[in-house]
């Protein structure tokens, strides 16, 4: 059985001390018992990162990255390196994000470097995949999603991506209050079971956390995250807001 994951991904939001009290906040409001099925991670800017692992690293909840640059170190100005986060108390980073692969150019070649520094340094990536509003009009959007995984996860071997959780984030449902139907999220999610059947083994496949992301608010949350194959959330907006992440969290813990 595979466990639930929400992620909150709070982008390029709040100062340190307003992260800080976001965190404090959240665990404040999580009980233990959320827990038992259900994965928490938080991933703040990297400038809040050092103060919120101080909060949380005796709570429940998990610390991730919004990014990693896939050198070591080096003359490589404004990037972060996956020993820098792992240092700061990451376990999680997120690798893909479409508002990086648009505006910063991250490309399926760069990802995957950044996927195999981030798996070097045991960091689990939440790998993100999604086609556009085009690709999905001019339904491509199955050979899109199967590109980005074949060129993302070149030359990572199984033992190693088992490690990997895979968000599916529509590029049109993200921060624009559209959201795949329940239905639409599923076909994705099986269909990347099945490229990833197609690359590893049987059982990778079906150990593979698949997470949806797009809009995904307390009031959706429910039927999204109880949908078929649908292992989490990858949450933005909402997960600013600590009722409305608190309550995703309870749905996703209460979700068979
Ligand atoms: C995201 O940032 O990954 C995301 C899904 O954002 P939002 O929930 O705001 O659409």
């Amino acid at each position: 059985m595979r466990r639930k994951l929400i992620a909150g991904n709070w982008k390029m939001n709040m100062d340190y001390k307003s992260s800080d009290k976001l965190a404090k906040e959240l665990i404040a409001e999580l009980d233990k018992n959320m827990f038992k099925k259900t994965d928490v991670v938080v991933c703040p800017s990297y400038v809040s990162l050092g103060i919120v692992n101080k909060t949380i690293k005796d709570s429940e909840i998990r610390l991730g990255a919004q990014n990693l640059f896939y050198e070591n170190d080096g003359a490589f100005t404004g990037e972060i390196s996956a020993s820098m986060l792992k240092a700061v108390g990451c376990e999680y980073v997120i690798i893909g994000h479409s508002e990086r692969r648009i505006s910063i150019h991250d490309t399926n070649e760069t990802i995957n470097k950044k996927l195999k520094k981030a798996l070097e340094f045991e960091l689990k990536p939440i790998l993100c995949v999604g086609e556009s509003l085009v690709e999905r009009e001019d339904d491509i959007f199955e050979g899109v999603i199967e590109e980005q995984l074949m060129e993302c996860l070149k030359d990572i071997p199984e033992d190693e991506f088992k490690n990997i959780v895979i968000a599916y984030e529509p590029v049109w449902a993200i921060g624009t209050g559209l959201n795949a139907s329940p239905k639409q999220a599923s076909d994705i999610h099986a269909f990347i079971r099945k490229v990833i059947l197609g690359l590893y083994s049987a059982v990778s496949s079906e150990e593979l956390q698949i997470l949806y992301g797009g809009s995904v608010n307390e009031k959706n949350s429910k039927e999204m995250i109880s949908a078929a194959g649908i292992d989490g959330a990858l949450v933005g907006g909402a997960s600013l807001k600590v009722n409305d992440f608190v309550s995703i969290i309870k749905t996703a813990s209460e979700t068979k």
